[in-house]
């Protein structure tokens, strides 16, 4: 019985692999062959065994793509062989919000690697509501980041952003790329992206914003006059309060970064002077197929910074936190 690797977090900063049989399926499940799995910064607040919600040990990997290769005795709609990404929760579709179609507000929401079914892995095994098919020019690499784009498709739709908007986009790591390119297609007409980092400002240029801006040399909210929608994407104390200090009176700030801070201080007496409206933003709800409509156009492959085996976890992921200036994403490939 040949055995397959499944990467897992085993303590802070350390990687190990759990040894499976290849599984059995039942019912809908399909088993995926991994050709391409990015770590994402979730993985990597995993890592660093300081994730809200998830302890440790714990599979990671949750963005990939890979090549079917069996299908539980009820699967009728994808077939071994096909390429195909992954929408990675799991949901109960007994709760009311999965009745009325809001799964994303599942009361029993998870996702697979939280349920050990972690993508840095040989193979995973999935329910095949949650298959998508690849379109056949796609390469397994822009599949694997079809899932980033998603979360980043969500947060630009409930931010409603529309023709003529100021949008500031607070990061520049890969869902703050994301959301700057979308927000223009959306129709804004200034989006500006705020990172420390100079050559993650350049490629926020090459998806779409219109402004950069670096706090080491750019006083940001002198700079940032009445936005109308602005995005968090750090998850830092610091970048919520600009995001919210930044904005015309009746403006929207959408928090999408995972703070390890779980609690923060906000300028209270703007928030009530400027009537300012903060929502969070997580994860996605039927923004799936937006995002693999939309993932060659975008062009999302650009935000590839290195590639590693599989057999590299630990080296992949200590380099994504020691060298976090020049990684953006990174591709594990088993
Ligand atoms: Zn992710
Ligand atoms: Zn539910």
């Amino acid at each position: 019985m040949p055995m397959i690797r499944v990467g897992r977090v085993a303590s802070p900063g350390v990687v190990d692999f759990l040894t499976r049989e290849v599984p059995e399926l039942t019912g809908d499940q399909v088993l995926i062959a991994i050709r391409a799995s990015a770590i994402c910064g979730s993985d990597l607040h995993i890592f660093k065994g300081r994730h809200p919600s998830v302890s440790l040990p714990a599979t990671i990997g949750h963005e990939f793509s890979g090549v079917i290769e069996k299908v539980g005795a009820n699967v009728t709609r994808v077939s071994v062989g096909d390429r195909v990404c992954v929408e990675p929760v799991v949901v109960c579709g007994m709760c009311v919000a999965c009745r009325h179609g809001d799964y994303g507000y599942c009361e029993n929401i998870s996702f697979t690697y939280r349920m050990g079914d972690g993508a840095m892995a040989d193979y995973v095994k999935v329910h095949e509501p949650y298959v998508y098919r690849l379109p056949d020019n796609m390469s397994f690499a822009t599949g694997a980041l079809v899932e980033p784009l998603a979360v980043a498709v969500h947060a630009t739709r409930r931010a409603d952003v529309k023709l003529g908007d100021r949008v500031a986009v607070f990061g520049g790591g890969a869902i703050g790329v994301l959301i700057a390119a979308l927000s223009r297609r959306f129709g804004a007409a200034e989006v500006t992206v705020v990172d420390f980092d100079d050559p993650r400002l350049d490629l926020a240029r090459s998806f779409g914003a219109t402004r950069v801006l670096n706090p080491q040399h750019d006083d940001v909210l002198d700079q940032l006059d009445r936005i109308d929608k602005s995005f968090e994407c750090v998850g830092v104390p610091d970048t919520l309060r600009q995001a919210m200090l930044c904005l015309r009176k009746n403006g929207l700030a959408t928090v999408v970064g995972i703070a390890e801070v779980t609690d923060v201080a906000i300028p209270v007496s703007r928030f009530i002077t400027h009537e300012i409206k903060v929502q969070g933003s997580q994860g996605y709800c039927w923004d799936f197929p937006t995002a693999l409509a939309c993932a060659q156009e975008l062009e999302i492959e650009r935000l590839i910074t290195h590639t590693f085996s599989l057999d590299e976890l630990q080296i992949a992921l200590d380099t994504c936190l020691n060298r976090a200036s020049d990684v953006l994403k990174v591709i594990i490939e088993p």
